[in-house]
């Protein structure tokens, strides 16, 4: 509980209007998308950069708990005030494009500016934000930073961190910094904004980011490759890569999902599909899609494709997608709880990786339906449990916990987009050594000597 006179004090610093420490604040902030529940003592909105460092000079000096927050979409606790404290919420404020400067192709923005907004005005201008997280039309981009956010575009295009070109960051002593540059090459001194990207609000509060933007491709259409199995779709996934096709996405669904899609929505699938690659082309010109509808067709077909089937109309191609995007909602038909896990592996091992995840949960007993962004390595894993029933979850964490050792034993990550936050921080010690484990510790403590950024949060100390 924090003293009213801290309260009090905020408020002078940035305004009445600005802090509240009243219950619906407390309930509406206590949350993100793990639908854990934790109410911060107050929630601060700072007006600007000044006030993010007035703010954190203050709380550092008093020892309270700040908890940085975007649009609170996380999947894995990162915005939850687990040690209390107060939160920074950045979307009322900070929430503004400031530039888009089409000579060098970079837009500058404030940290609440939600990242379907970023790419409606690049859009506007004929350039290209690629970043699509499913979330893209609530999540924030300084989220998207701090969770070094993935999307569909990424087996093309990249991730959030490949678009980050520089940043203003204010440190727990209230110290204003800035790394990187609007130029493509910076070789000069640390590079402190790839320590920043991914670091989930333990280390700094972005206040602003310096985006790279594309030109936008003049044309996209949609393909489904349905395959009879797993295997066969998981080796075009890396034989069609090989083989020169470059698609904007390549969206996995297995055979378990297959059942789910056609159970629950009616989706007409043929009878004997084992699993589907769903994705899009895309091209400055026409002849470069069809080219590499192409490569993935006969690469498809090479590897096992009973059908390949392209969308030549926005409505064609919506109807490939509804598939894909109604994958997570369709597989409830297997639990009523879905223990989600978007681990990554390298892309050849991902055959080995399925087969050897669906031996876990055949050994508890439980369904793992699998689908996610099979161009890229990272593949959502669920395991579906009763949720009402306390050792079905139980089992359910001890079969992710052996997914996560098998995905590492294999050379992949325990999260490919969703971060570590509190979920995954008690499985840091399979993927990182001890000394791997120290540096992370030390890098906080350079940055946040006093612990008041987000503590507890990846792992590092409370
Ligand atoms: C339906 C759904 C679909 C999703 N799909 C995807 C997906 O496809 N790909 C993907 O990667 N993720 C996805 N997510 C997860 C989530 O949307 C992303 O992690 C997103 O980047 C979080 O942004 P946010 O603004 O909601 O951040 P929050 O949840 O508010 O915060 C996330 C983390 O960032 C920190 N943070 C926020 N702002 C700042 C700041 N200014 N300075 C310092 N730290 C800050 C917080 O402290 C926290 O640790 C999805 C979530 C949902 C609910």
């Amino acid at each position: 509980m924090l003293d009213p006179k801290h309260i009090k004090s905020l408020k002078d610093l940035v305004g009445e209007e600005n802090v509240f420490s009243d219950k619906a604040h407390m309930i509406a902030y206590s949350y993100d998308a793990t639908r854990t529940r934790f109410e911060p003592d107050a929630v601060v909105f700072p007006r600007d950069e000044e006030d993010v460092s007035r703010i954190l000079v203050y709380c550092n000096h008093h020892g309270i708990v700040i908890t940085p927050r975007g649009a609170g979409s996380g999947f894995t606790g990162g915005a939850l005030p687990t040690s209390g404290g107060i939160i920074l919420a950045m979307e009322k404020h900070m929430n503004k494009i400031l530039e888009i400067d089409m000579e060098n192709m970079v837009a500058v923005v404030q940290p609440g500016v939600i990242n379907m907004d970023l790419q409606k005005a690049a859009e506007e201008v004929g350039l290209f934000y690629p970043p699509d997280p499913a979330s893209e039309e609530y999540s924030t981009l300084g989220g998207n930073v701090s969770e070094n956010a993935g999307g569909m575009r990424a087996a093309k295009y990249g991730i959030t961190k490949d678009y980050v070109m520089a940043l203003r960051a204010v440190r727990p002593n209230g110290d204003i910094i800035r790394a990187g540059k609007r130029t493509i090459k910076d070789v000069a001194g640390y590079n402190v904004a790839g320590i920043l990207i991914a670091s989930e609000g333990t280390l700094a509060v972005l206040t602003e980011l310096t985006l790279k933007l594309i030109p936008k491709p003049n044309f996209t259409k949609a393909y489904m490759g349905i395959f009879p199995s797993v295997d066969d779709a998981m080796n075009a996934v890396f034989k069609s890569l090989a083989a020169g096709a470059n698609p904007v996405a390549m969206e996995f669904m297995d055979d378990l999902v297959v059942q789910a899609l056609k159970e629950k929505l009616g989706i007409e699938l043929p009878e004997d599909a084992g699993a589907l690659l769903i994705g899009d082309v895309d091209g400055n010109v026409s002849e470069e899609v069809e080219f590499q509808l192409e490569i993935l067709e006969r690469s498809f077909k090479e590897n096992g494709a009973q059908d390949f089937v392209i969308a030549h109309t926005a409505k064609e191609r919506d109807k490939l997608w509804y598939a894909r995007r109604n994958a997570s909602p369709s597989i409830t038909i297997f639990g009523s709880k879905k223990l989600n896990e978007d681990i990554s592996v390298p892309r050849s091992m991902l055959p080995e990786a399925l087969k050897r995840i669906y031996e876990i949960g055949d050994r508890y007993g439980f369904k793992v339906p699998c689908f996610g962004h099979a161009g890229d390595g990272n593949i959502h894993v669920n395991v579906m449990v009763d949720g009402s029933n306390e050792k079905q979850l139980e089992e359910g964490h001890k079969a992710i916990k052996e997914i996560f050792e098998l995905v590492v034993e294999m050379g992949g990550t325990l999260s490919g987009e969703h971060g570590i936050g509190t979920s995954k921080a008690p499985f840091m010690d399979i993927a990182f050594n001890d000394a791997e484990l120290t540096l992370f510790r030390d890098i906080k403590k350079a940055f946040d000597p006093n612990n008041i950024l987000n503590p507890g949060k990846m792992g590092l100390p409370n």
